[in-house]
Formats: structure tokens, C-alpha cells, sequence
């Protein structure tokens, strides 16, 4: 038998109704503050993610084995973040209405806005795991809310003080430093005390958002703002291992720019990632 040529990311060709994770790309970038491109991080990933092996040797788990359908692409406003917003936010919603799981591969850190404002309607008491290099508190960015360098600020107003917890960051400004006192857990630099921000979480709803630059520049050059000083695959690999058993009710991956790395690798990078995060934060049959 003949089957229609749709292309999904590796392994994930499930029908949605069987799902209980639904992936889907968010190909926004209008706000990036440096370089533009992380629209195509999803189209990438899911050509490249066929250069990888369902099965992982790190969790003795496969793809196949897991139920994730992919929802293929947004069709999102350019230019217009409140129109873009609120497309992921109600597609999102769906998913989560139907009891599955949005897991949305970015775009710029903007996106997250929206899946969150769905995740904390739906769940009042939501804290937020967030890895990145980039603090992203800023107030505005040249005088935008809506805009990359901010999204976590966005979130806290969703959330409150004491609900966002951030590991691996390495840049922002002064203010956003001194801000994060007393609003938010910010480990700066690595993930020092993530186990036990795991287990403090533990039975609560979680989101999950990973921004990729947390990854030092020479694992992970295809981005749009690069900043040296990262964490190695090894130590991200090893954070959304250990952060996976709080079953996240959302999650995303955001900010590869596949055009600013031409050897391909940091899409590599990103689908093992996303590989890796799919299995593990899918149940044990
Ligand atoms: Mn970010
Ligand atoms: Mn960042």
C-alpha cells in the first residue's frame, strides 16, 4: 500500500487521536533582537531528524515505542506577535483540552507566551522550568513587551513570584539580575540544584521550555544570539533527564536558526535534544 508523502519529525507518525504528546512548529522570529532565521528551525529538524536513530541508548527507549503525532507547522502573522500569540495559544489549548501534551519546537523564545497562556488557564497553580543563556526579564526591549529578550518577564505576570525557575544564565542586564530577586529562582550559569528544584515540584503543573543557546557557541553556533560560556551537550542532555519525571503538561525547544550553522550540526544538536525530551517525559508502557 501507498501512504502520502508528510513528512513528520523522526518517528512521530502516531494518528492524534492515539497521542499523548502532540508536536508542533511555531515558525515565528519577528521580535529576535540580533539575528533573524528560527522560523526554520521545525522544517530543519524534521528533514535532519531522519540523520538520527529512533532508538536511544541513553534512556533504552525508541520513538516508536512512544505515541507522539506532529501537527506540522502554525501558520503564524509575521510581524504581528499579538495575532501569533494568540494562534499558538488556542492551538495549544486544544491540546491540552483533549489531555495530551503540546510539545512545540520554536521559533524565537516569544512563542513560549503563548503556550504558556494556555497552560495557566488551564492550570492556576503553573511553575515553569526555564533553561536559556539569556535571562529574557527585561521589562520591554526598545520599548516592545512583546519581545524575545521579555518573554519570561510575560510568563511572571502570568504566574507570579517564586513560580519560574531558571538554570544556565549567563547574560542579561543589570536590572534583569536584580530583579530576579525575589520573583524568580535564577541559577546562573549551570543547573546546579535542579535535582532538588525536581523534586520540590514534584506533583505540581509544570511547563518546560529549554532555549537552546543555553549550549555553549562551539556545541551549538546555529542560533541568534550566541553566547559563549555554555553548557555542554552532555550537561543539557542530562537536565532534561533529570527535570522528564515531572511529566510536563507543556514543553518547547526554541531559538535554533539553522542558516548560521552550515555544517548542520546544531540541528543535530537540537533533534537529539528533542528526541531525547520526547521519550523521556512520555510515560513507560
Ligand atoms: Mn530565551
Ligand atoms: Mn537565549
Amino acid at each position: 500500500m501507498l501512504n502520502k508523502n508528510v513528512e513528520t519529525f523522526l518517528g512521530c507518525d502516531v494518528e492524534y487521536a492515539e497521542s499523548e504528546i502532540v508536536l508542533f512548529g511555531a515558525p515565528y522570529d519577528s521580535t529576535t533582537s540580533f539575528r533573524p532565521g528560527a522560523r526554520f528551525a521545525s522544517r530543519a529538524m524534521r528533514g535532519d531528524s531522519y540523520g538520527l536513530e529512533t532508538y536511544s541508548p541513553y534512556q533504552d527507549r525508541d520513538l516508536r515505542d512512544v505515541s507522539v503525532f506532529d501537527g506540522g507547522d502554525l501558520e503564524l502573522c509575521f510581524g504581528n506577535s499579538d495575532k501569533a500569540l494568540a494562534r499558538i495559544k488556542d492551538f495549544a489549548g486544544r491540546i491540552l483540552d483533549d489531555g495530551k501534551v503540546p510539545c512545540m519546537v520554536g521559533g524565537e523564545h516569544l512563542v513560549t507566551l503563548g503556550a504558556v497562556r494556555a497552560a495557566a488557564k488551564r492550570y492556576p497553580d503553573l511553575r515553569v522550568i526555564h533553561i536559556d543563556a539569556h535571562a529574557d526579564l527585561r521589562e520591554d526591549y526598545l520599548g516592545e513587551p512583546l519581545s524575545h529578550a521579555c518573554v519570561m518577564r510575560r510568563v511572571w505576570e502570568l504566574v507570579g513570584d517564586g513560580r519560574i525557575f531558571q538554570f544556565g544564565i549567563r547574560s542579561g542586564d543589570r536590572s534583569e539580575f536584580r530583579w530576579s530577586e525575589g520573583h524568580v529562582a535564577m541559577r546562573k550559569f549551570d543547573f546546579a540544584g535542579l535535582a532538588e528544584t525536581v523534586e520540590k515540584l514534584k506533583g505540581k503543573p509544570v511547563y518546560f521550555t529549554v532555549d537552546l543557546d543555553v549550549l555553549d557557541p562551539s556545541v551549538f553556533p546555529g542560533t541568534g544570539t550566541p553566547e559563549p560560556g555554555g553548557v555542554t551537550f552532555m550537561e543539557l542532555l542530562n537536565a532534561v533527564l533529570a527535570a522528564a519525571p515531572l511529566h510536563p503538561v507543556g514543553c518547547d525547544l526554541v531559538e535554533l536558526s539553522p542558516a548560521y550553522d552550515q555544517s548542520g550540526v546544531s540541528t543535530a544538536v537540537a533533534c537529539k535534544i528533542l528526541r531525547e525530551l520526547l521519550l523521556a517525559i512520555t510515560k513507560r508502557a
